[in-house]
């Protein structure tokens, strides 16, 4: 069974750090989610037969889907459950920014069925919140917290960010342990990219410009962020969340679902403009546009990114399977590996584990196959050799 993923592209405004496809509402003509709504419609209409067997999780993400307003998120939830209707157990995830949550909001997720909630808080810090570019301030996130538990939301993730520029060991300290205070079931905990194209990456690299956190631009550097992971890494588990992926924390029984099929290799679905589908080894990404998307869709026509569509060889897929899931505490799951692939992954990767033979890069343990915890800080460099 794959999982759903329903791509909701608007923000109230872009983040000055964010290369994700969304539209700020803020310069957006009011009519834009309409249209997206309507092409959304046609397209879970036409790619229910894309899931026969129902889909496994949802995952309304974004963008910001908690920017929606109450009667447009409706229309979302009750288009998703008529096409794809699924068990009340199976985990449902929305994702929102504390400056948009309204108790109207909460109350109506919470009626059609999500019971998960990701909450994009970054940072507890109102300074640092401000430098770049998120609209909600700490105080409305807690308020935000309180409202989904009295909501009776019992998971939550929050998500937060580190790297960022003038975050100090302090504050980054400060908002694990406020956020560890608030006993959310689940962690993300993000490094800042600094991405081409992006305001924060301009104003860094491009421009001379000071940033607005400091008189001079002070992103902290690798070894500032190799000790913020490490120490959120140690406090989290002191405080009993475990860490069964390189970003991801969860107290036990509360791991992502969604999250976990794409790192174990399962088939995903991903609708509306920019969401990404993997099926059958097949994967495609439809076309970032929201007018072309509805468009072609009203037209009986592919809302595929034609650039975007890709036939997976065997090779790659086992390269994926590899990469994504080494990153997880549990690893690669071996038979599984020899199930979709017909070769066992000892035998296909032989000569990475004849290299690596003589250090302790690599563990099997019972039926996973998992990279040693203490290898993490240079596992990119050890799962390139994969590819
Ligand atoms: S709210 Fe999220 S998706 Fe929207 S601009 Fe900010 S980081 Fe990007």
């Amino acid at each position: 069974m794959p999982s759903l993923y329903v791509h909701v592209p608007f923000c109230v405004q872009k983040c000055d750090y964010c290369a994700f496809y969304s539209h700020s509402l803020r310069d957006s003509s009011k009519d834009l989610i309409s249209v997206y709504l309507e092409g959304l419609e046609i397209e879970l209409a036409k790619r229910q037969k894309d899931a026969p067997q129902g889909v496994s999780s949802l995952f309304v993400g974004g963008g910001t889907p908690s920017v929606l307003g109450a009667r447009d998120l409706e229309r979302l939830l009750v288009m998703i459950r008529k096409f794809f209707p699924s068990d009340p157990q199976r985990e449902k995830t929305m994702e929102g920014n504390p400056g948009t949550l309204t108790e109207e909001k909460i109350d109506l997720i919470k009626r059609y069925g999500i019971n998960r909630f990701s909450l994009g808080i970054q940072s507890f810090d109102d300074q640092l919140l401000k430098s770049v570019g998120r609209i909600h301030t700490a105080n409305q996130a807690r308020k935000a917290i309180q409202r989904l538990r009295a909501a009776g939301f019992t998971n939550l993730n929050l998500d937060l960010m580190f790297g960022l520029p003038g975050q100090s060991m302090r504050i980054w300290q400060e908002t694990i342990e406020e956020a560890i205070s608030n006993s959310p079931e689940h962690l993300s905990l993000y490094g800042l990219m600094l991405e081409e194209g992006t305001p924060l990456y301009t104003r860094c690299f491009e421009s001379n410009a000071p940033c607005p956190a400091n008189e001079r631009c002070l992103l902290p550097n690798e070894d500032m962020q190799a000790e913020m992971y490490e120490w959120a890494a140690r406090r989290l588990k002191q405080a009993g969340y475990r860490q069964y992926e390189t970003s991801n924390y969860a107290r036990r029984g509360y791991e992502c679902r969604h999250n976990l099929g794409y790192w174990r290799g399962e088939d995903y679905l991903g609708f509306g403009p920019g969401g990404v589908t993997c099926l059958n080894r097949v994967r495609w990404k439809n076309i970032e546009d929201v007018h072309t998307y509805y468009l072609r869709l009203l037209e009986r026509r592919s809302p595929i990114d034609e650039s975007g569509e890709e036939v997976l060889t065997l090779r790659e897929c086992m390269a994926e399977r590899m990469i994504l899931g080494l990153r997880l505490e549990e690893g690669v799951h071996l038979q599984s590996f020899k199930n979709d692939f017909e070769v066992d992954l000892r035998d296909i990767y032989q000569g990475v584990l004849e290299r690596y033979k003589n250090k302790d890069v690599f563990i099997i343990e019972g039926d996973y196959f998992r990279l040693n915890p203490k290898y993490a800080f240079i596992a990119n460099s050890i799962l390139q050799e994969f590819v």
